[in-house]
């Protein structure tokens, strides 16, 4: 007769070491009491979504509100979905946006004694791990081919009854080991399956951090544990790791619910305690289309992918901000009274957490966006602007460079004060919105025609602008330009304010207002720019004239 053991060493000779080899080797960590180590466990399967981003940010508040670990491991098991230098650029995006783990997978290197933090890696403890599972008779080799379990399927189908392998349809639970350990030494291909107790129809509590308590059917499958190309599959890597790297609180995406019951059965069966779970919720936005929620979309939604907000030069923590109002609704009240001036003393609660979906609003994002640009320094947003540019947006770099104090000085108008201008929310269309300070913008402004103020004729604007190149000086600072501005009004019968205008409109030709608008058209191109005095002061006299010249050519 085969005993489980024997069988044990026919699939692994090798592994001699056991769980309690393992315990010692990565003993429970020394840190205070309430203390919660989290992770992000990304399998390097493509981009990181916004999503990921949401979670691994709260795992890292999580982690360092408790003063706790956030540590990072590589989920690869998967090796036909691998994607080439996944991992590597994961870590990087996380890094633009200041998630950084305090140990793990750190994309060319690792730090901390709980590794290796890249799953391939670690085949040597897990085959620990089944080895133990075999002999206990909680696993087994199961021969089944594709073809079996196609058929398997079938049949489940037309009998209408749950798919899977479990129970009666669990073919190879029943074989006896020296079955098994003939098919083994003839060299027949095989994995390793959970032997799962549990019954379908029977209900567990499970409780979540977020969900609070709740009942989800037991499970019942026998799922694989052991592929046949040495390495685990996900469900029990997960255990084993979060286990052996002693996770205290595992924060995912709500799409792992549906898991949870292996997972506690497998928890069960091994004897160890469970960490706590905690399922996000999963971000949504309106579909522009047909004005319902849904997901966010990898194929349909660029701001699915933190790339594109890295690529249309968002600042990082205006994303990171944005999303902890999704996580946490007191958020941002907290933040507004903060004046933003960062998270760290925000806590985060999983409790204040909204379970109906959480949704991403661009609108809202701009707005943390433009708050956090307009409290940069004028020195800050170049350097910025310039970093950007120079991977992103190479006509903004170019612009930049050809003068750099003169880009500085656009980006100061209306800044250093006590309520600055908010024109800007990513650097991505910050040459579109200073285009006109620049000739060639400026000049396709305005061939795309000027748009006065009809009740003015073309006779009024030469006359207004002709005075207006005469007479207009820049002067000392913005009331003596505006004093000099207004004499010229006057002169030209424009009312002196508004006042005075709509007692008597017949007896002016308009207000102050008017003759400025039609300065500003004339400079900008368009009607809403920031300060007219700055404007002109930045342009100077002589390309103030220019424009008003040209403009007074191209209405003639
Ligand atoms: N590797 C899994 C994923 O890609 C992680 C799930 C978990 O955090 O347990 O989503």
């Amino acid at each position: 007769m085969i005993t489980n053991k024997q069988l044990a060493d026919l699939i692994f000779p090798n592994v001699t070491e056991t769980i309690e080899d393992l315990e010692r080797r990565y003993p429970p960590r020394n840190l205070p009491e309430g203390a919660e180590v989290t992770r992000f466990a990304p399998s390097p399967t493509g981009f990181l979504h916004t999503g990921s981003l949401f979670t691994s940010m709260i795992c890292r508040k999580v982690a360092s509100q408790s003063g706790g670990v956030f540590y990072i491991r590589l989920e690869d098991t998967d090796t036909k979905r691998e994607i080439a230098g996944s991992g590597e650029q994961l870590l990087e995006q996380l890094q633009i946006f200041g998630v950084n783990p305090d140990e793990g997978y750190l994309g060319n290197s690792e730090k901390g004694s709980y590794g290796p933090y890249i799953q391939s890696k670690r085949a040597d403890i897990y085959c620990v791990v089944i080895k133990h599972l075999l002999e206990e008779g909680k696993a087994y080799p199961c021969f089944c081919t594709t073809q079996d379990l196609e058929a398997l399927r079938l049949e489940q189908e037309s009998k209408k009854l749950n798919p899977g392998y479990y129970g009666e349809f669990a073919k190879c639970r029943n074989l006896t080991n020296e079955e098994r350990y003939e098919r083994i030494k003839h060299g027949d291909k095989f994995v390793i399956r959970f032997r799962s107790s549990g019954d379908y129809h029977n209900k567990i509590k499970v409780s979540d951090l977020v969900r609070g308590q709740f009942e989800i059917a037991q499970n019942d499958q026998d799922i694989v544990i052991y592929k046949s190309d040495g390495l685990p599959t996900y469900h029990f890597a997960h255990a084993v790791d979060d286990h052996f790297m002693r996770t205290t609180t595992v924060i995912r995406g709500e799409e792992w619910v549906a898991s949870l019951p292996i997972h506690v059965e497998l928890f069960a069966a091994l004897g160890w305690k469970a960490p706590r779970y905690a399922h996000l919720p999963v971000i949504m936005k309106i579909d522009e289309e047909t004005g319902n929620k849904r997901k966010l979309s990898k194929r349909k939604d660029r701001e699915a992918a933190v790339s594109y907000f890295i690529e249309d030069g968002y600042l990082p923590e205006a994303l990171i901000m944005y999303l902890m109002t999704i996580a946490n609704s007191n958020f941002e009240e907290w933040i507004l009274s903060n004046h933003f001036e960062g998270m760290q003393d925000f806590v985060f609660s999983f409790k204040k957490m909204s379970l109906d979906g959480a949704l991403f609003d661009m609108g809202k994002l701009n707005f943390f966006a433009r708050e956090l640009l307009a409290k940069l320094n004028k020195n800050e947003i170049t350097n910025l602007a310039i970093s950007y540019a120079e991977k992103y947006n190479p006509d903004l770099y170019q612009t930049i460079k050809s003068d750099q104090n003169y880009f500085t000085e656009i980006m100061n108008i209306d800044r250093e004060k006590a309520n600055p201008r908010k024109d800007f929310e990513k650097f991505g269309n910050v040459l579109e919105i200073i285009s006109y300070f620049y000739k060639d913008g400026y000049d396709k402004a305005i061939s795309n025609g000027l748009q006065f103020n009809e009740k003015f004729t073309k006779e009024d604007i030469i006359e207004a602008l002709s005075a207006i190149e005469k007479e207009l000086q820049i002067g000392e600072d913005e009331q003596s330009w505006f004093n000099n501005l207004k004499e010229i009004g006057i002169k030209l019968n424009y009312a002196a304010n508004n006042k005075e205008y709509k007692a008597n409109p017949d007896n002016f030709k308009g207000n102050i207002g008017d003759l400025a608008e039609i300065l500003r058209i004339t400079l900008t191109g368009r009607k809403n720019a920031p300060s007219l005095y700055a404007v002109m002061a930045l342009l100077g006299l002589e390309e103030s004239h220019r424009r008003m010249e040209c403009v007074i050519s191209l209405i003639k």
